[in-house]
């Protein structure tokens, strides 16, 4: 699941999106209100987390902007103010909640998980399945007949990906883009180690084997039935 943060305080964006990022979402950063909506209008996410006073135009404008142009995920808003106009009018306009800083992430990570229940609307299944191996997004757990595997949050999220991409190669480059939220240039070892380890846990002992690497071009997760 992918989460768009719009936040121009430097510490707190960081904090959320490294704190967004362990707890195994995918996450996009806007240091201010114009690059936030135009993140919002042109990519997918499931659930924006907006803070109300930004650099540009302001929390609320970037909500206009979205529910404008009918995109109706969960909205959380972050403000400093502790005004319940402020909190009428977020509603009004169509945020979902409402969390006034400072907070604990604890809280903000509990809302997120709130919203993205409640906003299965989205039609999107809580699970991933691929032939006896199942991932359920809202526990966050992966289990395999029926047997619980532990995943690290990074293993989690690059489960996720191949999943979410049966059948298709996907390249170092992208795991690395959307798993880790870097550019390797050269060094993809980091990706090949994570990508041993989990399937070290989830591949070895259980059948059929579901990643499979494509020499000189990157990794696949497919139920195959020649296996
Ligand atoms: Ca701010």
């Amino acid at each position: 699941m992918k989460i768009l943060v719009v936040e121009d305080e430097l510490k707190t964006g960081n904090f959320l999106k490294q704190g967004l990022l362990e707890a195994g979402f995918g996450v996009d950063l806007a240091r201010d209100g114009d690059d936030g909506l135009h993140y919002a209008l042109t990519d997918a996410y499931d659930l924006v987390v907006l803070d109300v006073m930004l650099p540009g135009i302001d929390g609320w404008a970037v909500l206009q902007g979205i529910r404008k142009s009918g995109k109706d995920m969960p909205v959380l808003f972050l403000s400093a103010r502790d005004q319940v106009d402020d909190r009428v009018r977020g509603l009004e306009l169509g945020a979902d909640d409402y969390l006034v800083k400072p907070f604990a992430f604890s809280e903000l990570l509990a809302r997120v998980r709130t919203l993205l229940r409640r906003g299965g609307k989205t039609t999107e299944s809580e699970f991933l399945r691929a032939a006896n191996l199942e991932l359920d997004l809202m526990r966050r757990r992966v289990s395999r007949s029926g047997k619980r595997i532990d995943l690290t949050a990074k293993e989690f999220a690059l489960l996720e990906l191949l999943l979410r991409r049966q059948g298709e190669v996907l390249p170092r480059s992208l795991i690395a883009s959307q798993v880790w939220d870097m550019n390797f240039d050269s060094d993809t070892n980091v990706i090949e180690v994570a990508v041993r380890r989990l399937r070290a846990k989830m591949d070895d002992g259980f059948e059929p084997k579901l990643i499979r690497t494509v020499r000189g071009m990157g990794y696949v997760l497919e139920a195959s039935e020649c296996d």
